[in-house]
């Protein structure tokens, strides 16, 4: 399929780094801007500030979890030199809306697909609308590489220059790659949604002591990660050719066989609600996502009954808490919408090890919940 070699040629060490990738070969750096929805995860900033820019955070949609392009024009300064735009758990964000405003202002749009390999809309996947997309292939993705990422650039001059550039990143020390060996091998033999919760706070415990390679880096804007200069190992890539070859399909018809269950199955259950996809939207969605009224109490009974529901995002820019955001620049008054959502979205597993009985389950679990 024409796809995975999109995705085969320009890969990195993980997905923050293809957006780095894109970002310096767009010639961002010193004293620019980046647009970048808040209700993301801080992997997005932090490679916006090793790019040497500055994220502007654009709020998100009243009834969704995608950004609002109205607040576009708002947020817009002289300064800003592209739009990077999340297809959240693979909702397809209002791309014709984001292209307009963005043509206006001549600015570049880069997809952020990490959620997503197959969602659609108006007939297009979703990653060919912008100048460029990036991807990621680790732990709770759809397809799970280990770590890893990929750009897929659509923007000829653009995708030369990354083609050019590709020969500088290093392969990750022998050390890092026999972590990321012993953590793919038990990720695959002991994950599923009943262990959720346990190997949830086992993972946390040793990525504390360093022993697994966690999801987040320390941030330091003047001393960016190692990550950034990295590339895929090889075997990363080749597990990642052969789970393209043959997952993107399954995961696709799996994902909108259990969305269609959870939908029905959830319809009427007080206090719950879908949030907003746009209108043309064919979803394949890495998470199903609800919100609900009691966000603390819902995972506080979900932990209890062993029911796999996840948190994310539980802070506008994931997971650093509110009272941190300068950090990476982020005033939470100015995206309101995102600060809401974080209390009230949780989300449920559409992977392989997610069975129809789970879902019933999950099901019963949300209408006695209620
Ligand atoms: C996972 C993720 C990333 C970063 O991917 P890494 O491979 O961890 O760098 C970026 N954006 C979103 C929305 C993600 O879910």
């Amino acid at each position: 399929m024409q796809a995975d070699q999109d995705l085969l040629q320009l890969t990195y060490y993980r997905g923050r780094v293809a957006l780095h990738a894109i970002l310096r070969g767009l010639g961002i750096g010193a004293g620019d801007e980046v647009a970048t929805q808040a209700f993301t995860c801080v992997a997005v900033p932090e490679a916006i500030l090793a790019a040497g820019a500055r994220p502007v955070y654009l709020d998100i949609e009243a009834d969704g979890v995608n950004l609002d392009p109205d607040d576009i024009p708002r947020k817009l300064t002289p300064r800003t030199r592209a739009i990077i735009v999340q297809h959240t758990f693979g909702i397809p964000a209002n791309m014709p809306a984001i292209l307009s405003l963005a043509a206006q202002q001549g600015l570049p749009v880069i997809e952020d697909c990490c959620h997503t390999l197959a969602s659609k809309l108006h007939g297009q996947p979703v990653g060919s609308f912008g100048a460029a997309a990036f991807y990621s292939f680790e732990w709770g993705k759809p397809v799970v590489a280990g770590l890893g990422g990929s750009a897929r650039v659509n923007d000829p001059q653009l995708k030369e220059t990354l083609l050019a550039r590709r020969a500088a990143y290093r392969i990750p020390a022998r050390s890092e790659r026999w972590k990321l060996a012993l953590q793919y091998s038990l990720h695959a033999l002991l994950y599923r949604p009943s262990l959720y919760w346990p190997l949830k706070s086992a993972f946390r415990s040793l990525s504390r002591l360093g022993i697994a390679r966690g999801n987040y880096n320390a941030l330091d804007a003047d001393r960016p990660a190692e990550d950034f200069s990295l590339a895929m190992a090889d075997p990363q890539r080749r597990r990642l050719a052969r789970k393209l070859a043959s997952g993107v399909a399954s995961h696709a018809d799996r994902s909108r066989r259990l969305a269609c269950r959870l939908i029905s199955g959830l319809r009427d259950v007080r206090g719950i609600r879908f949030p907003a996809a746009p209108s043309g939207a064919e979803p394949v969605l890495a998470r199903f996502p609800i919100q609900v009224d009691d966000k603390l109490r819902t995972l506080a009974l979900a932990r209890k009954q062993n029911i796999e529901l996840a948190e994310w995002y539980a802070t506008p820019v994931h997971p650093l808490p509110v009272d941190q955001g300068g950090v990476i620049g982020l005033d939470p008054e100015v995206c309101p919408r995102a600060m809401q959502r974080t209390g009230e979205i949780v989300s449920l597993p559409l992977h392989e090890r997610v069975s129809e009985r789970h879902i019933d389950r999950v099901i019963e679990f949300f209408h006695k919940a209620a």
